[in-house]
């Protein structure tokens, strides 16, 4: 029997110069799509992988959907052109209470970096671009009530949709952090949810607590091709062994 398919959920911040494991430098970020292109491995929509659970639609083997959380002007002025060139969608996750403005949560970069506006995410998505929620204030949905929780799940909802003229499935927890409790509120709203692991999905994987690859692990050119060409599951393994330690093992 054939394996059934993986698909590799990537994610991304920013596309910059600027220091830190949540910037990939533009020339990185380019070399890594034209990994993808030359692979020939195709990117499709979260929207796709949706259907192919509830449709039994094929997925490809092996596909590939890239996300990036936050929705930096750098996503605009410098991931966007480069992935166009290459025919590849996006999915960008907006926190709605910071669009336009200089990003100002806990843990925000230093200087801060700047949001998209309304406008551009109008733009881009008009473009082909695709929007998701990423919550309204940026806040570890983890330590909230009930009914603070249930705003930032709908009103990022109900925000984006407003803006965009249409319906909104898709969203990703601020700092990827999340719990059964989170996972099953989102579950009531949105279609998709990326989550806290980090991995390859497969078939089994819950469509509302999605695994991820964290790109930062891959700006070693060589080593994302050895993943994209198979050969990368040993390294993936460790990454998340030694990832789950440090959950658990606070300041190592
Ligand atoms: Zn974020």
């Amino acid at each position: 029997m054939a394996d059934a398919p993986v698909v590799d959920i990537l994610m991304y911040h920013s596309i910059s110069d600027a220091a830190g494991a949540t910037s990939i430098r533009p020339e990185v970020f380019s070399a890594q799509m034209k990994a993808i292109a030359e692979a020939g491995i195709p990117v499709i929509s979260l929207d796709a992988l949706v259907e192919s659970r509830r449709m039994g639609a094929l997925l490809p083997p092996r596909s590939i959907i890239i996300t990036f959380d936050d929705a930096y002007q750098d996503f605009a002025d410098t991931a966007w052109p480069i992935l166009k060139q290459h025919g590849f969608g996006a999915m960008v996750y907006v926190p709605t209470d910071h669009v336009g403005r200089a990003e100002s949560w806990d843990g925000a970069n230093k200087p801060p970096r700047r949001i998209m506006d309304w406008a551009t995410v109008r733009r881009l998505a008009e473009e082909g671009v695709e929007f998701g929620s990423h919550s309204v204030t940026h806040s570890d949905l983890t330590m909230l009530a009930d009914d603070t929780l249930s705003i930032e799940l709908n009103v990022s909802k109900a925000e984006i949709e407003d803006q965009l003229g249409r319906t909104i499935h898709h969203f990703a927890p601020p700092y990827g952090m999340s719990n059964d409790h989170v996972v099953s509120m989102a579950a009531g709203i949105y279609r998709t949810a990326v989550g806290t692991q980090l991995g390859q999905v497969r078939s089994a994987d819950n469509l509302n607590d999605l695994p991820r690859i964290e790109m930062f692990y891959y700006t070693s050119i060589g080593r994302w091709k050895a993943h994209l060409s198979g050969d990368g599951a040993g390294y993936l393994r460790k990454r998340r062994f030694w990832r789950t330690v440090r959950r658990y093992v606070p300041g190592l």
